[in-house]
């Protein structure tokens, strides 16, 4: 599986990172996960039509996530060759689908595709949950200790490769276990050291996560222009467990040795 960051910031202006957003891919298959103002173009610049994706994936529904969500329907639904004809499944937390249904409603029907259907699957908030996505690739989804409708997600391939993403949140039972033994481990660390906000984690909150998690490598995203990423590089990286600061553009392939 490969693994592209397409934004590794936030909601904040800063030259460097974009609002948040990842390109996964498997074989032919391309899932786009959330999706920050700036993903359209920087989809673009990773070399994927949005016409080509085989499924959308959000952790939540914050803007800093799912700003681009208009412009990529506006832009599926008016390409112009080939047009996209088989449906575009969206697997996001219960809720999504009443948040896409009133922005089709704000853009006055401009959102309402023409030969192809967005299908929206919803996934649990109460407890873990399950679904399958195109090229075979399972969806583990726990809630997260964020806003409304967020989730955690581990992507497995049918070979066993995983990528887990923590999306937002705060401390978290579920991260650990869904992010557990995991290839790679996209991990927001959204807050300053000493900041204990609930619903983000901070650099010693993520090394806990990890310290229990194991994963085989981990990714700092989510990273604000505000303090110093190097600090939350260290602090995760004493735990033994390969850790970098996400950079948008960077691609990772996930694998095993043979
Ligand atoms: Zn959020
Ligand atoms: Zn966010």
């Amino acid at each position: 599986m490969k693994l592209t960051v397409l934004g590794s910031g936030t909601y904040l202006p800063d030259p460097q990172r974009g609002a948040p957003g990842y390109l996964l891919q498997h074989g032919d298959t391309a899932l786009l996960i959330d999706s920050g103002s700036g993903t359209l173009q920087r989809l673009g610049r990773a070399g994927v039509n949005p016409v080509d994706l085989d499924a959308m994936v959000y952790t939540h529904r914050h803007v800093d996530h799912c700003g681009d969500l208009a412009a990529l329907v506006f832009h599926i639904q008016h390409y112009p060759s080939p047009a996209r004809l088989r449906d575009l499944p969206i697997y996001a937390g219960l809720g999504f689908a009443e948040h896409l249904e009133l922005l089709q409603q704000a853009f006055d029907g401009a959102l309402e595709p023409a030969h192809f259907e967005l299908v929206v699957h919803e996934l649990s908030l109460d407890r873990p949950d399950q679904a399958v996505l195109p090229g075979r690739l399972t969806l583990d989804t726990a809630p997260a200790n964020h806003a409304a409708g967020a989730l955690h997600l581990r992507f497995t391939s049918t070979a066993g490769i995983t990528v887990a993403f923590s999306g937002d949140t705060g401390p978290s039972e579920a991260l650990e276990q869904l992010a557990a033994g995991a290839d790679i481990f996209v991990c927001e660390c959204g807050l300053p050291p000493h900041d204990d906000y609930p619903h983000h984690l901070n650099a010693k909150q993520v090394a806990q996560v990890v310290a229990a998690a194991r994963p085989r490598r981990v990714v700092l995203t989510h990273l604000y222009p505000r303090h110093d990423p190097q600090a939350d590089l260290d602090a995760v990286a004493a735990t033994g467990v390969p850790t970098i600061l996400a950079s948008d553009g960077m691609e990772l392939v996930a694998s095993r040795p043979l």
